[in-house]
C-alpha cells in the first residue's frame, strides 16, 4: 500500500487527486491538505466583482467532492516539508504534527507578495480571492468620475483578469451612462508583448483596448502607493479614484526547505512534473518554476502529468506522460467579444488569435461544466 499526499486544492492539487484515484486501487490512501475546505473557481472573480454572479456560484466544498472520490480531506495548515525523512508538517488545523508519506505532489499555488509594494495593503484593492473581489465590486458601484488604475505588480503573472476588469469597467461605465466621465488606465509592469508572450496576441489585446477608448501604460511599475497616487520605480506617479492592482506573486513558503527553488520561490520540475533533485515528489501548478503566466489550465493538465507518472511509479513501471507548455487564455468582453488565444510557448511558434463572442459563452461554459463534473 501506498500513501499518497497531496498538498493543495487548487486546479492543480484537486486534478491531481481525481486522477489518481481513477488509476490507483483501493488499497492505496490518497489524502488532499488544504488550509480551506472551499474550491475557488478564481476565473470567475471578475464576473462576481461586477455582480454578474453569486459567490456560492465560484465555489464548492472540497471535503464533499472528494469523498465521493475516494480521496480523504484533511482541513490544514502545510507549514514545512522534508524530503529526505518524507515528511510533512502540519502546523494547525483538523491535525498538527508530523505526516508520513510515501510519494508527494505539491501543489499549494503561490503567495502574494504584497510586503514588496508599500501600502498596498492600504490603498489597493484586489481580486483574488472572494471577499477582496466583493470588496471591490462595492469600490467599482461607488465611482462616479475620475480615474481608475488597473494592472499588475512587477511579478504578478496574471494578465487575465487585469484585462478582462478594463473591459468590463468600461461596459458597466457605459451602461450607467458614466464612461465619459471616468478615464480607464491600465498598467503594466512590461511589454504587452512580454506579457503575453506573443506579438499576434499583444497586437489584437491593443486594438480591443483601443477600442474601448482604454488607456494602456507599459513598463510602468509601481513600488509603493499613498491612498490616491501610485509611484513607479523611475519616480512616475498618476493619481487615481480607484485602483485594482494584481500583487507581485512568489513561490509558496512550505516549499522553501525542499532546496529546489528558483530565484522567486518557484520549484524546479521536469517535464514530468518530477520535483528535481528528489525522489517520489512531483509539483503542479502555480507553483512550478515555468516561463509565462500562470493559468489554471496549465495546473489542470500538470496535475494530470503528475497524476499519471506517479500512478506508473507506484505500479513499478515507468513514467511516461510529458507536459508541454501551452498557454490558451480568453480574455471576456474584449471590444465587446472575447478574445482568445493559444500559444506553445516553449517552441514559441505565433499564437493563434482569435476574437468573436464565441469565446466568452465558451469561457462560461468551461466554468459550468467544471462545476457539474467536480462539485
Ligand atoms: C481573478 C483571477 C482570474 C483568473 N483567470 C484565469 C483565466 O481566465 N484562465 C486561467 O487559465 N487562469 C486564470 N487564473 C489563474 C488560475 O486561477 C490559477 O493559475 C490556478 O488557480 C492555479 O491553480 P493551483 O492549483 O496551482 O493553485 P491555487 O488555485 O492557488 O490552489 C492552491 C491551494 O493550496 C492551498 N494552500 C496554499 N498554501 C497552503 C498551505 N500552506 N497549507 C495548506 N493549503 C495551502 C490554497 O488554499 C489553495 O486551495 C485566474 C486567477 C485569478 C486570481
Amino acid at each position: 500500500m501506498a500513501k499518497v499526499l497531496i498538498l493543495g486544492g487548487g486546479f492543480g492539487g484537486v486534478v491531481a487527486a481525481e486522477r489518481l484515484a481513477q488509476q490507483l486501487g483501493d488499497e492505496h490512501q490518497i489524502t488532499l491538505i488544504s488550509r480551506s475546505r472551499q474550491f475557488i473557481f478564481y476565473p470567475a472573480l471578475v464576473r462576481l466583482a461586477f455582480g454578474k454572479c453569486y459567490p456560492e456560484d465560484v465555489s464548492f466544498d472540497l471535503r464533499h467532492s472528494l469523498i465521493n472520490r475516494r480521496v480523504n480531506f484533511v482541513e490544514a495548515e502545510v507549514a514545512h516539508i522534508d524530503p529526505f525523512e518524507r515528511k510533512v508538517t502540519i502546523a494547525h488545523g483538523e491535525i498538527e504534527g508530523k505526516l508520513p508519506f510515501d510519494y508527494l505532489i505539491f501543489a499549494l499555488g503561490r503567495r502574494l507578495a504584497t510586503e514588496k509594494i508599500t501600502g498596498f495593503y492600504e490603498h489597493a484593492h484586489h481580486l483574488l480571492n472572494v471577499d477582496k473581489a466583493i470588496k471591490f465590486g462595492h469600490a467599482i458601484n461607488a465611482l462616479k468620475e475620475g480615474r481608475a488604475v488597473l494592472g499588475q505588480c512587477f511579478g504578478a503573472r496574471l494578465p487575465v483578469p487585469v484585462y478582462e476588469t478594463a473591459f468590463a469597467l468600461a461596459h458597466h461605465l457605459e451602461k450607467k451612462g458614466q464612461r465619459d466621465r471616468v478615464r480607464i488606465t491600465v498598467v503594466s509592469p512590461v511589454t504587452i508583448e512580454s506579457d503575453l508572450h506573443d506579438r499576434n496576441g499583444a497586437t489584437a489585446l491593443k486594438r480591443a483596448l483601443a477600442h474601448e477608448n482604454i488607456e494602456l501604460l507599459e513598463e510602468f511599475r509601481i513600488t509603493s502607493l499613498t491612498q490616491d497616487s501610485a509611484t513607479t520605480s523611475t519616480g512616475h506617479a498618476i493619481d487615481f479614484n480607484l485602483l485594482m492592482l494584481v500583487p507581485p506573486f512568489q513561490g509558496s513558503s512550505a516549499a522553501h526547505y525542499m532546496e529546489v527553488t528558483d530565484a522567486d520561490g518557484y520549484i524546479h520540475v521536469d517535464s514530468m512534473m518530477r520535483v528535481r533533485g528528489h525522489e517520489r515528489i512531483y509539483a503542479a501548478g502555480d507553483c512550478v518554476s515555468f516561463s509565462g503566466p500562470k493559468m489554471g489550465h496549465m495546473a489542470v493538465r500538470q496535475g494530470e502529468i503528475a497524476a499519471l507518472n506517479l500512478a506508473a511509479e507506484i505500479a513499478g513501471q515507468e513514467p511516461t506522460a510529458e507536459y508541454s507548455h501551452e498557454m490558451r487564455l480568453v480574455i471576456d468582453e474584449a471590444g465587446g467579444e472575447g478574445l482568445y488565444m493559444h500559444k506553445d510557448i516553449w517552441t514559441d511558434e505565433p499564437a493563434t488569435v482569435r476574437q468573436n463572442r464565441f469565446w466568452s459563452w465558451a469561457k462560461r461554459m468551461q466554468q459550468r461544466y467544471w462545476e457539474v463534473t467536480h462539485s
